[in-house]
Parts: structure tokens; sequence; C-alpha cells
């Protein structure tokens, strides 16, 4: 793989002659602003970023970087944590331009370009009272998300946003546009179906809605971490049992104001007094130290995440599925945090289940259908000093949490990722996704991500 140092000036001019959007080289007005992801940590630099305006630039980028044998990375939302959406040296093809959506009320769909924000996709279908399942932070990009899977709020309920996927317009790696649905490439549908942005770049997608809210009940609940243990274990019972209409993040967070705390982040997509009932067990765990559950618009409660992930920060993260809240797991995690010094960090629980684990693990590219959380370790840092610590601290409750855990989710996958664990992402569903990668993408151009070698 080359840079572009290696190509000259000519045939860069026959590339962007016919370009509709912008190509960025370094010292260009822009350049540096669109070299930048949400993860502050990542300071790489490509030699061109290719702002594309629709599908015939994706189709001249892609052929542009298999001619000239580019190390190239996608960007959608730019919300990759390991930076695998921008790479030093070769070509970034940057979708962010690409920011359509066409909401169809009368036949529940929705058509969206791949540099569309979850934010700007709810708040479309919601105009309508519809949605499908996204992510729980407003500025994370869809494509990504549902090119990995994509779980949130409403997950439970209607499964993972790729679940709800019904076609994508896809440019494969020798520069061919191809349509991906049941009816028409069904392998290659299956492959996008949680195989991440192995098999090209996809250009534009259709997903099924639902109807949702748009008001529905849940917030936030916030117990003191002093009772975490026992609070944590009635939590876990509780669970068990709880309906797919539920969904509760649990997240061990400290306040601004410097206390620990026990964080539920709660949805129920569903009739409000149901709502209403169903978390009242929620509600006697304990002393709350804030009550902020109640009806709220669907689109604030995917936004209420947000001011607490600020672009430009520093991230480090690590995450592996797990089936419930086992004891040890929630030992681990609270002795972990006893002895931890007050500062910038968080472990979270993310909630899967319902809907997601009702379909076949070889039914679609995502394999963990059966674990019913995603635990997440993330440390973050606003000076860059803070970054050895941050970082220490995350590999240190990991070398405990990670062998209790059972593969990771490929959206938060870390680049140095050992082969092995890749393997384990994708389950038993790997050599057919290497066989489909072998088939679109033979040469591996698009390599930065959970990668699947050609078989
Ligand atoms: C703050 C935060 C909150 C998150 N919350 C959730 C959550 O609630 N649920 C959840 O499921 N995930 C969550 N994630 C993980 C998220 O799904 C991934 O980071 C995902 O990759 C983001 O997509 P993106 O388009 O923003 O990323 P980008 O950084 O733009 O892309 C990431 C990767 O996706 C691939 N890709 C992106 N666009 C395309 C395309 N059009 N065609 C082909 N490949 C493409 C590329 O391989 C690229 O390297 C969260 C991440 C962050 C940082």
């Amino acid at each position: 793989m080359t840079g572009l140092a290696a190509i000259d000036e000519k045939r860069l001019e026959t590339f962007a002659a016919p370009f509709s959007g912008t190509l960025l080289r370094p010292g260009d007005d822009r350049y540096e602003e669109a070299r930048r992801i949400h993860n502050g940590v990542i300071n790489k630099h490509p030699a061109l970023i290719a702002r594309c305006a629709g599908a015939a630039d994706v189709t001249s980028a892609i052929k542009f970087a298999g001619a000239h044998q580019l190390l190239t990375a996608v960007r959608g939302g730019g919300h990759s944590l390991s930076g695998q959406s921008v790479c030093d040296g070769g070509l970034t093809i940057d979708l962010s331009p690409m920011a359509g959506i066409r909401i169809d009320a009368i036949a529940r769909t929705a058509r969206i370009e791949p540099g569309v924000l979850l934010g700007q996709f709810d708040r479309e279908a919601q105009a309508f009272g519809l949605a499908t399942t996204a992510g729980t932070i407003s500025h994370t990009g869809a494509a990504g998300l549902t090119l990995g899977g994509g779980f949130g709020r409403i997950g439970r309920k209607y499964g993972l946003a790729c679940d709800n996927l019904t076609a994508v317009d896809l440019v494969t790696a020798d520069g061919r546009f191809v349509k991906a649905s049941a009816a028409d490439n069904p392998d290659l549908f299956w492959g996008l179906r949680g195989g991440g942005g192995n098999f090209g770049v996809a250009t534009s997608f259709e997903y099924r809605l639902h109807s949702v809210g748009p008001t529905l009940f849940g917030g936030a609940l916030v117990y003191p971490f002093a009772g975490a243990r026992e609070l944590l274990r009635s939590f876990a019972d509780f669970e068990a049992h709880a309906p797919d209409e539920l969904y509760v993040d649990v997240l061990l967070p400290t306040t601004p104001d410097q206390q620990r705390v026990v964080l539920l982040d709660v949805c129920y997509c569903g009739p409000l007094a149901d709502g209403e009932r169903a978390v009242a067990p929620l509600r006697n765990l304990g002393k709350p130290l804030h009550d902020g559950l109640g009806p709220v618009p669907y689109v604030e409660l995917q936004r209420s995440g947000d001011a607490g992930n600020p672009h430009g920060r520093g991230y480090y993260i690590k995450s592996g599925y797990l089936h419930g809240m086992p004891r040890e797991v929630i030992d681990v995690t609270v002795d972990y945090l006893e002895r931890s010094p007050l500062d910038t960090s968080v472990i979270a629980f993310a909630h899967l289940g319902g809907a997601i684990s009702r379909v076949r693990p070889g039914a679609t590219a995502y394999w963990h259908r059966a674990a019913t959380r995603d635990v997440v370790v993330i440390g973050f840092w606003d000076e860059h000093s803070g970054a050895e610590r941050s970082t220490q601290w995350v590999r240190g409750i990991w070398t405990r949490l990670e062998p209790l855990t059972t593969g990771f989710y490929v959206n938060t996958g870390i680049a140095d990722d050992t082969q092995h664990r890749i393997h384990a992402a994708y389950g038993d569903n790997y050599p057919r996704l290497a066989a489909l990668k072998k088939r679109y993408d033979p040469v591996n151009l698009f390599r930065l991500n959970a990668n699947i070698k050609p078989a």
C-alpha cells in the first residue's frame, strides 16, 4: 500500500476533474478539520481526503485507491473509537456530505445516505411518529453503526438496526455498483448485517420503520455508589424477566460534583402507563439520589447522553459481551471501582436481548445473538497528560473482566485486536464471511475495520 507521494500529479488531476465533492490535501483550508474524528486522540494525516457528493464520487475514489494501492479508510459519522475511519498517508473516503434522508410514512420505510447521523435520522422519522433501532448517542453515524449491528433503546423490541435493514447500495472494491437485499445478492446482504465495512462502501441504506412514541416513559434514575453491589445483584434478578419494551443501560460514572453513582438509563418502548408500571421495581432498588423518570419525547431521550460524550476528548475503551449480569462481573466491577480514584472513567452495561436474541446467530453476520449485555469500559481525558493513566486504568480492570466475556462487538473493536479476538467477534460466521470477502474484496482494500481476511 502506498501514499500519494508515489502518484504523479497528472493522474491525480484526471481523478479530480470530474469529482463533484471536495478533495482535500495537507495544507488545504478545511483539511485539518476534515482529518479529525470524534476521538480526539486520533491524530492521523491522510494524503488525500475525498469528501464525496454521491455514489459516482465514491466509485471513482475506490477505483483510484485500487489502481494506486492506496491504504483506504471509509468515514461515515466518524465515531470509530479506534480511529479506523481515517488513515495516515493514504486515502480517506469521507461520506459525511452525503446526508439525505427520505421517510415514506405510508410504507413505513426510510432511505438514508451514508453520512447521516442518528439524531438527524430520528428527527426525520419522529416527525411521522416512526423510528427504527439506533444507538444511544445522537451524533453517532448510522452507516458504521448499522453495518456492525446497531443496538439501542428500542432494540429489544425491534431488533438490531441491521435487522431492520431491507436494502443497501454498495460500491465494491473493484468499483462495481451492486444492490444487496433479500432478493438481490442475498449473500452479500447477509454479510452486510453485522460484517462491518469489510465488503465495500455503502452509498444508501433502506430500513423498515415502526410506530414509536413520540413520547415514551424513560429517563435517568441515579443511586449512590455506596450500595452498588447489592443494588446490582437485585437489578440482575429483575432484568432477567424484563419485557422486550424495557431497556435499561447500567452506567457507573462519576458525576461533575465528584460522586461515583449507579445510573440507570431507562426507556420503555410502549404505552406510558405500562412503562410507569414496568419501571416501578427499579424505583425500589434503594433510595435514589435523583429520579428523572417520566414521559419524555423519544428524540430527547436519544440526545440525553450527547453532552457526556463530547467530540475531541481522548477516549480508550475495551468491551465484550455478557449473558446477563453475573455475580462475578458485578463483584469484579465494584471491587475495582472501590479502589479507583474518582476521575475520568465509566463502566457501562448496554442492554441487548429481547428481539435481538430471537434471531438465529447464522441468520445474519451478527453472531452474538444470545448476549444480553455489552460491557464497555471507557477511559477519557481532556488533557494529553491524562492518557497514560486512563489507558492503564482501563487495561487494569479489563484483565479481570475479559475472561468473563464472550467475544466483542465489532463496532467497538480496537486497532490492535488480534486475529483470535476478531474470530471470536464473528463466531462461527467467520468462514462464510471470509468466503464473501474473497468474492467482494479479494485484495482486502477495505482492511481498516474488524478485518475479515479473504478466504
Ligand atoms: C459515543 C459513542 C456511542 C456509541 N453508542 C453506540 C450504541 O448505542 N449502539 C451501538 O450499536 N454502537 C454504538 N457506538 C459504536 C458505533 O456503532 C461505532 O462507533 C460505529 O462505527 C459508528 O459509525 P460511524 O459511521 O459514526 O463511524 P465511522 O468512524 O465513520 O466508521 C466506522 C467504520 O465503519 C465503516 N463504515 C462507515 N461508514 C461506512 C460505509 N458507508 N460503507 C462501508 N463501511 C462504512 C468503516 O469500516 C469505518 O472504519 C458508539 C460509539 C461512540 C463513539
